[in-house]
């Protein structure tokens, strides 16, 4: 791990294009703010979601097993939102940068599918996604339209194979990350010369903790992070304007 440069120029786009064409690979670390200017709200900011309802009664592994009825009456509202909103530039940027050689991959925090459908092809999922939903006790995959399809006459979907109550396929609080996408989060960061997190407040462990598998890490995040003091570089700005300046950069 690199300790900060006090050398290196202030805070802009165009020093983060900069490190980002020095650096190579660079892998990119995304979170909740990627995706707050394609209407979805973050979870720790004043208007984030978590303002509004406590995670441990709606999305808790506990919360599951207590009441997973009320756990879907906000995972169906949820995937609706998720799947009605439209990637941004930012998303755009990350996929581009991909093409044009820069970002080796995109490991995200969210659950909603937005770098897919904005085109990156490597996307590592470590807090599951809305595409699907699993039985813990045969382990079947339901994809997200048949899920819908039970919830619009059903209080919670079943599996198809074993009559089980399906649990939404992302991460609850309380659950373990998938060990496959973890592996491959931590693989992709330890080869990484740069890793860039974008978007994150990196409080949610062990997620947070990929910036420090690097040999150095930048971030892009509106407001402060819990390792601002260890990153090569801050862009404290928002996510597709400041990644729109990289491009153009670059
Ligand atoms: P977080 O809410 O803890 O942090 C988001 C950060 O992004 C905040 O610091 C906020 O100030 C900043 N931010 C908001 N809008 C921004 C913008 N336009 N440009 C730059 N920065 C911006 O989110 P997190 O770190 O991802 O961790 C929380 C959990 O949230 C993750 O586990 C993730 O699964 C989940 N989550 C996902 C979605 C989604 O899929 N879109 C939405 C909400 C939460």
């Amino acid at each position: 791990f690199i300790a900060p440069n006090p050398t290196i120029p202030p805070m802009s786009a165009a020093a983060l294009a900069a490190l980002l064409r020095e650096r190579q690979p660079c892998v990119v670390l995304t979170g909740a703010g990627v995706s707050t200017e394609s209407g979805i709200p973050d979870f720790r900011s004043p208007t984030g979601i978590w303002a509004e309802v406590d995670p441990f009664e709606v999305a808790s592994i506990q919360a599951f097993r207590r009441d997973p009825e009320r756990v879907w009456r906000f995972y169906r509202e949820r995937i609706h939102l998720l799947r009605d909103a439209e990637p941004n530039s930012a998303h755009r940027a990350l996929a581009e940068l991909e093409r044009r050689g820069v970002v080796a991959a995109v490991v995200t925090q969210n659950i909603d599918t937005l770098h897919s459908r904005a085109g990156s092809r490597e996307v590592v999922e470590v807090h599951g996604s809305i595409r699907s939903a699993r039985c813990l006790r045969c382990l079947w995959s339901e994809p997200a339209d048949a899920v819908l399809a039970q919830l619009e006459t059903a209080p919670a979907p079943l599996c198809p194979h074993c009559g089980e109550v399906l649990k939404p396929g992302v991460v609850l609080f309380g659950e373990l990350l998938p060990a496959a996408e973890m592996e491959r989060a931590t693989q992709l960061a330890r080869s990484a010369r740069l890793v860039l997190v974008v978007g994150s407040s990196l409080e949610v462990w062990p997620v947070a903790g990929l910036p420090l598998e690097a040999c150095a890490f930048a971030i892009v995040n509106r407001g402060p992070t819990a390792l601002d003091d260890h990153a090569l570089l801050k862009v404290d700005a928002g996510a597709s304007e400041t990644l729109s300046k990289v491009l153009d950069a670059l």
